[in-house]
């Protein structure tokens, strides 16, 4: 039975805290009272208790689940021993181990890493390693970079200053992002299974054709302001859960090669399988300069995220004039992160391509109905990604309540009602997860 009265917590947090990109005088915020598995427990504003799937993974990044005896472990472990020191002039086993474990499983043959405490924070640095990397080549006037249309790398300034100027922030803070330049968002794609069981990308081969001649002629255009090429590979996130062809990726290295750049690629979101490749990257079998890696790099359990990049941007740096690359935040590489990390990353390595492709093939099949509704333009599935794409924007607040009340817990955005799930979901719960988008869109927007 609701509690007439409302949830209590709920009604101190309104008005109060901020939560993200929500006003303060927003609808009130559901209660967490517990987490455990890939199941939330909450009480609703008006006081209902309500069990739910995660179907967010707790924005991408709880791939393991709540309270995962293992993650669980490492943090009591470590807490025992210390859980947090400066990393400036001492280090620690977890952070080490981590490096050398992110380095081995990387895409491409990475040699450094810089732990940040954040996904935006790893971009920033990510961007300042570039321009750090061209002056140290004698280049110092090439501070910009070439980007998509339709990405999101973050909300601190440089990470917003690549993300898409329409739907990204850039009308929110005019003056104040420096300006990129910008290439139209890569033709939408598609991993179909062949009869034969093997998966093929289709695309429209002249749109793929059209995009690859702007792409060149931007660059040729602003080689010497370029620094490098920034770009969520094969599946943007925030920016439209947009899936393009990896052959766009493979023509951004190559661009970046033509001009001296170096290619940056976030794979905060993408990474750790997510994709149904251990990074997206590798669909493209392309090798970076420079990787940002975080979210469910500690399971979702504590903030952390690594930037990593190829020995020859290591020794750029190292021979320039500062020698160093210039930054080091107060809780860089924490250990009670580090070592969670390192058993997150753990089981990635031991599950993910199994777990990840059964997640795929029952998002597949139970999303696939929602094609049939009226109000559908789109269904979408990449690895342990689904997303249905409705031909007019989301009622998030009416969603969320159907979608709850199918046992899933959702957060649409723009047109988009999509899932990330955990991975350690059964075959059950990701069809719950799925059945519950398709019913609580038919419901809401018929
Ligand atoms: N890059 C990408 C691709 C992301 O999806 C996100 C977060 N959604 C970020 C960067 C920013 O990460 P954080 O929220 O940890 O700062």
């Amino acid at each position: 039975m609701p509690d007439p009265a409302g949830s209590p917590l709920a009604a101190r947090d309104g008005g109060l805290v901020w939560h993200p990109y929500a006003p303060l005088d927003g609808p009130l915020p559901y209660a967490v009272e517990g987490a455990a598995g890939v199941r939330l427990t909450l009480t609703a504003p008006d006081g209902e208790r309500l069990e739910a799937v995660d179907a967010m993974a707790s924005w991408w990044c709880a791939v393991h689940g709540y309270r995962n005896p293992v993650l669980d472990a490492a943090a009591h472990e470590q807490l025992d021993r210390f859980s947090h020191v400066m990393f400036g002039g001492l280090t620690h086993e977890p952070a080490v181990r981590l490096a050398e474990r992110l380095t081995a499983i990387a895409p491409g043959p990475m040699a450094h890493v810089f732990f940040a405490d954040s996904g935006s924070v790893s971009v920033e640095v990510a961007l300042k390693l570039c321009l750090q990397y061209q002056a140290a080549r004698g280049r110092p006037r090439r501070q910009r970079f070439l980007t998509v249309r339709g990405g999101y790398h973050g909300d601190t300034f440089a990470a917003m200053s690549v993300c898409d100027p329409v739907d990204g922030m850039h009308s929110a803070f005019p003056g104040a992002l420096a300006r990129q330049v910008f290439a139209p968002r890569p033709p939408a794609a598609r991993l179909v299974a062949t009869p034969i069981g093997e998966n093929r990308w289709e695309c429209d081969e002249l749109a793929l054709q059209a995009w690859e001649a702007e792409v060149r002629s931007l660059a040729d255009a602003h080689t010497d302001e370029l620094a490098a090429v920034v770009v969520e590979p094969v599946l943007q996130g925030a920016g439209g859960m947009h899936v393009y062809h990896p052959r766009c990726l493979q023509v951004l290295r190559e661009v970046a090669d033509d001009h001296g750049l170096l290619l940056v690629v976030d794979e905060i979101a993408t990474g750790f399988g997510r994709t149904g490749r251990l990074f997206a990257s590798e669909w493209a079998e392309v090798s970076p300069d420079v990787v940002c890696v975080g979210k469910a790099l500690t399971g979702g359990y504590l903030s952390l995220a690594a930037v990593l990049a190829t020995r020859r941007v290591g020794e750029a740096i190292t021979r320039s004039e500062f020698r160093a690359l210039l930054h080091g935040p107060t809780f860089m590489a924490n250990p009670l992160a580090c070592a969670v990390a390192n058993a997150s990353v753990e089981l990635v390595e031991s599950s993910w391509k199994d777990d990840v492709g059964r997640v795929a093939r029952v998002l597949t099949e139970h999303l696939s109905p929602a094609a049939r509704l009226r109000s559908v333009a789109d269904v979408r599935t990449l690895g342990a990604v689904g997303v249905v794409q409705l031909t007019s924007p989301v009622d998030v607040a009416r969603v969320t309540a159907a979608a709850l009340r199918r046992g899933v817990w959702v957060r649409p955005f723009r047109d988009l009602v999509y899932t990330m799930p955990p991975y350690a979901c059964s075959d059950d719960d990701v069809r719950l997860v799925a059945q519950g988008i398709v019913g609580a869109v038919a419901e809401v927007h018929g």
